[in-house]
Order: C-alpha cells, then sequence, then structure tokens
C-alpha cells in the first residue's frame, strides 16, 4: 500500500490538520501518527487546496508538438497546482471524434502527472457547417462530456440550437467562444476603443462577444440546455450572465487569469506577448470580471493556456497568434488579485479553480473536499511566498509568458495527484523532485 501523510495544512486557509492518503484515497484528517514506510510531506502553514481543474487549456498535440505536447503540459499543469486540465480540441488532427478523444485520454493517461480531459469538437474539424460525432465522443472511453469549437464561435444558430438539443439527454455542456465573426473582423487584433484607435490596429469590440452570449442564453432557455460561457471579457457579458442566472437558466461562466489582471493599455508597447483572443480590456471591463467572480456570477477561474512556437509568436503584432501560457502562474494571478484585496478566501478559491470547474466538466472525482474517502488530489500553497516570474524556467515548451519579470504574491509549493506527488518545491525552486513517468492503472480517481 502507497501511503503519504501531509502534515500540518491549513484546511482551505482554516484550521490546521494531517492528512493521511492510502492508495490514492484520503483516508484519515486530523491527527495522524505516521505509519511505518509512509512517505511524509511537510506542509506547516500551508494552505491545502483541493487539486486545481482548469476548464480551458491547449494542450497542442497531436499536431503542434513543437509548441507544446501532452507531457508538457502535464508537467506545467501540476507545477500549476492542477490535478485535472480540459484540453481543447483545435489539435490537428481535431478532436472531433471518439477515436481522437480516445487518443488524447490515453496519452494523459500515459504521462500520469495530471488528468487531461479531451473537449470534443461540437462540429466536424470546427468548421461551423455539420455536428461532429458528439454521442459516439460521449459514449468512448473518453466520456466526452464538454464540447467546444474553441478558437472559434459556433456562430450559426440553428447549429448551436441542435448541439444544444443533442447533448442534453446525456448532461454534456457547450463551452462557446463568444465571438461574432461579423462583428469581430478577421484582421481583429485588440479590443476596439481608444489604444486601438492610437494603434491604428483594427479592433473588436465588447458586442461581438456580448450578442453571442445573449443568444446563446436564450437558446439554452429555448433547449433546456446547459450552456458554458468561455473566457468572459466583458462587462456586457457579465450583465448578460447575470440575468440570465437570475432567471434559472443553466448558464455557467469562466474567466481567464490575464482578464482579470492584465488592461488593454499594456498593447502600446506593441508587444505580442500581450495578444489574446478574446483581448485584453480596460479596466472597467476588468473590474466587472473581478466583481463577478467574487459574486459568483461567474462560475470558475480557467486558463485558456495557449502556448506558442517562438516563430508564431514573436512576429509584428498584427501577425503574432494569438495566446498566452496560463498554467503555471493561475494561482499566484488569482492569490494576487483577487485574495489578496479580500474579494475572495481560500475556500472561495477551492470554489472557483477546483469545485466548480470541476463540477461543470462533469468530473465527480475531482474538486472534492477534503474529507475522508475523497481521491487524495490536492493543492499546497504558500499565500505569503511572492513569486517572481521567469519565463525560461517553465516546463511548458513556449515561452509567451505575460507574466515574466512580474513578482506576484502567493505561490503553489506541492500537488498531490492521486495520491502521488507530481510537484513539489517546497525547499526553494531549485530542489524539485526528479519525476518519473507514471505506468498509472488507469484506475478513475
Ligand atoms: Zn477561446
Amino acid at each position: 500500500m502507497n501511503r503519504l501523510v501531509i502534515r500540518g495544512a491549513r484546511l482551505l486557509g482554516t484550521e490546521s490538520a494531517d492528512l493521511l492518503v492510502e492508495d490514492g484515497v484520503i483516508t484519515e484528517v486530523g491527527s495522524v501518527s505516521t505509519p511505518s514506510g509512509a512517505e511524509v510531506l511537510d506542509a506547516d502553514g500551508l494552505v491545502a487546496l483541493p487539486g486545481l481543474v482548469d476548464l480551458h487549456v491547449h494542450l497542442r498535440e497531436p499536431g503542434r508538438e513543437d509548441a507544446e505536447t501532452i507531457a508538457t503540459g502535464s508537467a506545467a499543469a501540476a507545477a500549476g497546482g492542477f490535478t485535472a486540465v480540459f484540453a481543447m480540441a483545435n489539435t490537428s488532427p481535431v478532436t472531433d471524434t471518439a477515436e481522437a478523444a480516445e487518443r488524447v485520454l490515453d496519452l494523459g493517461r500515459a504521462c500520469g502527472l495530471t488528468e487531461v480531459v479531451p473537449v470534443g469538437a461540437v462540429t466536424k474539424g470546427l468548421e461551423g457547417a455539420e455536428l461532429a460525432e458528439l454521442g459516439l465522443m460521449a459514449r468512448s472511453r473518453a466520456q466526452v462530456r464538454v464540447f467546444s469549437d474553441d478558437g472559434h464561435c459556433v456562430h450559426d444558430a440553428r447549429i448551436m440550437r441542435r448541439a444544444l438539443e443533442y447533448i442534453k439527454p446525456f448532461g454534456g455542456v457547450i463551452s462557446q467562444h463568444a465571438q461574432d465573426p461579423r462583428l469581430a473582423g478577421r484582421e481583429a487584433c485588440c479590443h476596439e476603443g481608444e489604444v486601438s484607435g492610437r494603434l491604428g490596429l483594427p479592433g473588436w469590440p465588447g458586442i461581438a462577444e456580448e450578442s453571442i452570449v445573449a443568444r446563446d442564453v436564450m437558446l439554452a432557455r429555448h433547449t433546456g440546455s446547459r450552456v458554458h460561457v468561455a473566457h468572459v471579457s466583458t462587462a456586457g457579458t457579465v450583465e448578460v450572465i447575470r440575468w440570465a442566472k437570475a432567471q434559472g437558466i443553466d448558464v455557467t461562466a469562466e474567466v481567464t487569469p490575464h482578464h482579470l489582471a492584465l488592461t488593454t493599455d499594456l498593447l502600446l508597447g506593441y508587444d505580442p506577448v500581450y495578444k489574446v483572443n478574446p483581448p485584453l480590456r480596460p479596466a472597467e471591463d476588468v473590474e466587472a470580471l473581478r466583481a463577478a467572480l467574487a459574486d459568483g456570477t461567474i462560475d470558475a477561474v480557467a486558463t485558456d493556456h495557449a502556448p506558442h512556437a517562438r516563430h508564431d509568436k514573436e512576429h509584428a503584432f498584427v501577425d503574432a497568434a494569438f495566446g498566452m501560457l496560463g498554467l503555471e502562474t493561475a494561482l499566484s494571478v488569482v492569490s494576487d488579485v483577487m485574495v489578496r484585496p479580500g474579494l475572495l478566501d481560500w475556500a472561495d478559491v477551492a470554489r472557483v479553480m477546483s469545485s466548480a470547474p470541476a463540477r461543470i466538466g462533469g468530473l465527480a472525482h475531482q474538486g472534492r473536499e477534503l474529507a475522508v474517502g475523497s481521491p487524495a488530489h490536492l493543492t499546497l500553497v504558500d499565500p505569503d511566498r511572492e513569486v517572481t516570474v521567469d519565463a525560461t524556467a517553465s516546463r511548458s515548451r513556449s515561452r509567451n509568458n505575460p507574466w515574466h519579470g512580474r513578482t506576484l504574491r502567493g505561490a503553489v509549493l506541492a500537488t498531490v495527484h492521486r495520491g502521488r506527488v507530481t510537484h513539489d518545491v517546497r525547499n526553494g525552486a531549485g530542489t524539485r523532485r526528479e519525476l518519473t513517468t507514471a505506468t498509472t492503472s488507469g484506475a478513475d480517481l
């Protein structure tokens, strides 16, 4: 039997307790005496959270292994405290069949550092014209529940309606990249407003997002099915979601760490590291997003981790690829911009970064409370540790890190996935444990 004792952790930031983990399950909470042969993880003063769950990552495999692989993305996820990540379908080939979904699942299991959950495409080839094999993906070994054409909007209302009807019987959800392609033109590369005017860059307006979200919540009401709004970026979208939830419509939403912290004026230096889709918005939108996460209008934080090879990102602003890294810094950003000012406490962080995304994504074994009988997925956080982000030290294969050089307060020091320590920098960044790739059983912990 594999035994692990986690000593002296503050559960959700409150009282201190020891945890005994046996064969991947929490079997004792309180004052635990160390059984012989048990591994001991000293967590004195650290905040213990249920393992973080990310509804939105791009792992680039298959197809763009020069930017990221499931192995490097899993390592970045473990370093960021994540025990499950949802891998978006815009790979090459696209995850639009049962076989493709199972391949992603299997590659993730072979790495064993985090649970890699495939997201299925809504439409074949992400082309927006014909529904993908939603039912076959749902019935496959990968048991796909989250479907998204992310990178593209499911802009055809009829296709969106059919998809919502199709997934309803098996409890699926459509995660929508809300962006009307007619309002947000192909050339658009930043928020439409004062800054885009000054830079002479084609912008895309908040209404391109808001109008699709408004339509989709009405389609969710009409079909009685479930919509999830990916990467909410404007105050107007928050208003629509707040209204929809008040009507009892089954809608959930996520916000990225970068939309909670970074504003559109960063683009004044034309640095493509800040080029992202949806774009960075003005400060008043950032304020509204923080308030919405704090009051529960936005359910979850999701990174939209989007690695890009240098030759795709280091271009003139208009030509550079959209996207930023996010897995390794997410908790630190949330700690810095939400916990430190008192907008969220650690129990709230557990909700928005673990239990809510697990529920939205249909993962019954993730995001559970730190109690006897729960699978041992945990993240240990030092709330006071200041970290200065170094893009060159990333586990990701890519370096498009907008946080490089910034100092953030709050850091993940260790991650436990299925009772196994997958990340540990408690003794300083230089003493990271060597991680071996596990040959996992495939048991659904
Ligand atoms: Zn997207």
